[in-house]
């Protein structure tokens, strides 16, 4: 079992996440914006976080950096869930230290497969 944070703004798309890590036996933590998200992470340290890229407040390539510039979040597996998915897009995420990314609409049986293959069998 794995403590993995949701950072997305948009309540469908939390919620469809939720259920399916839900029902692979996953500890699930939900945060509405990039700062939220942030604040989030440095307070529980999950294994793992499924950031969306177009937020308000901030961005989730802005909160992805700011976790892998500190020292106490940087270890946390990062992955970006973009609406976007143009050429470029998945080079400049991964430039910007996520671990992997997914395009929306989201494959949800590649959903748990992502997470072994990021975590391990936890
Ligand atoms: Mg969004």
């Amino acid at each position: 079992m794995a403590r993995i944070l949701i950072v997305e703004d948009n309540e469908k798309n939390r919620m469809l996440l939720r259920d399916i890590l839900h029902h692979h036996g996953h500890e699930v933590l939900e945060a509405g914006d990039g700062q939220e998200g942030l604040d989030m992470a440095r307070q529980h340290l999950p294994d793992l976080i499924f950031m969306d890229i177009q937020m308000p407040v901030m961005s989730g390539l802005a909160a992805g950096a700011a976790l892998k510039a500190d020292a106490l979040t940087r270890g946390i597996k990062l992955v970006a869930l973009t609406s976007f998915a143009m050429k470029g897009d998945s080079e400049r995420i991964l430039a910007q230290g996520f671990d992997q990314y997914m395009s929306k609409p989201l494959d949800t049986r590649r959903l748990p497969q992502l997470v072994t293959e990021l975590l391990g069998d936890l």
